[in-house]
């Protein structure tokens, strides 16, 4: 996979892309991660990339023809190929985890990096073939989000991590990861589960998937509502729920009869 980046802080990237697992991917050829600086592709004196906006109000725009012409350089660069050509604005789709997914399995990616108000509309009407937001906040410029959908990106391509790293995580099976433990086994009076270190399997997994999903059950009952859940979960769920009746029970008797 080849992703362009396209920002006017390239400096920014250093760090991010040549470090852990992203830099090691870059490392073994995996994935192709090129940082283009804006500025470079400005025609006049002074490299502007800004300017007022039309009809007025604060702040600048980023001015759409050296946003347009480094993008045509890269997709030139690239062999001419689809591309999906993002830009990163708080306006798009929230990014999560099937969107990362899909976009994995692309060729090229371009990803345009906003700075001051945003960039100029025209870049969007015609350049663009995804918006993605990192959320719902406003961050000064789209060097975070692009390093944020590049990372979350490049543990999907094949080869990066190893399958069962993205099998067992959060969001995998549609709910949340269970709890991991590592030495020492006792810490401060926290003793790590007897059945972790059992030695049965099956204790094991049903454990994991049993404390998975009560901890989604708690933190995000949200993710429950569209995951197909196997008869197993089904009873694991009625189990917990069963178990935190008896919890407030015990707390509050009068629960009972609520
Ligand atoms: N005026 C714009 C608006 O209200 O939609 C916000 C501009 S923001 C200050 C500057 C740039 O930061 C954006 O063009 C975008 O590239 C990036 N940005 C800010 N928040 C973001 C978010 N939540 N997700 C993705 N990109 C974001």
């Amino acid at each position: 996979m080849r992703i362009d980046i396209l920002t006017i802080f390239p400096e920014m990237f250093e760090a991010p892309l040549s470090g852990s697992i992203v830099g090691k991917a870059r490392e073994r050829r995996l994935v192709e991660i090129n940082v283009y600086n804006i500025r470079n592709f400005t025609v006049d004196k002074h490299k502007v990339t800004d300017d007022y906006p039309f009809g007025g109000g604060v702040g600048m725009i980023m001015k759409p023809e050296p946003i347009f012409a480094a993008t045509e350089h890269v997709l030139h660069e690239a062999g001419g190929g689809p591309a999906r050509i993002i830009l990163m604005t708080p306006q798009g789709k929230t990014l999560d985890q099937d969107m990362v997914r899909l976009l994995a399995k692309e060729k090229h990616m371009v990803i345009i990096c906003g700075r001051y108000e945003g960039v100029d509309e025209r870049v969007r009407q015609a350049l663009v073939t995804d918006e993605i937001s990192i959320g719902d906040y406003v961050l000064t410029g789209g060097e975070l989000p692009a390093m944020v959908l590049v990372d979350a990106v490049t543990r999907f391509v094949p080869g990066v991590l190893c399958e069962d790293a993205l099998v067992s995580e959060s969001f995998a099976s549609g709910i949340l990861d269970y709890p991991q433990y590592t030495r020492p086994r006792e810490f401060r009076e926290m003793a790590v589960p007897d059945v972790l270190v059992s030695g049965d399997h099956e204790k094991v997994r049903l454990w994991r998937r049993k404390q998975a999903l009560a901890r989604t059950l708690d933190l995000r009952p949200d993710l429950l509502e569209g995951v197909p859940l196997s008869r197993e979960d089904v009873e694991l769920l009625d189990e917990i729920k069963r178990e935190k009746l008896a919890d407030l029970t015990r707390e509050d008797p009068g629960n009972e009869y609520d």
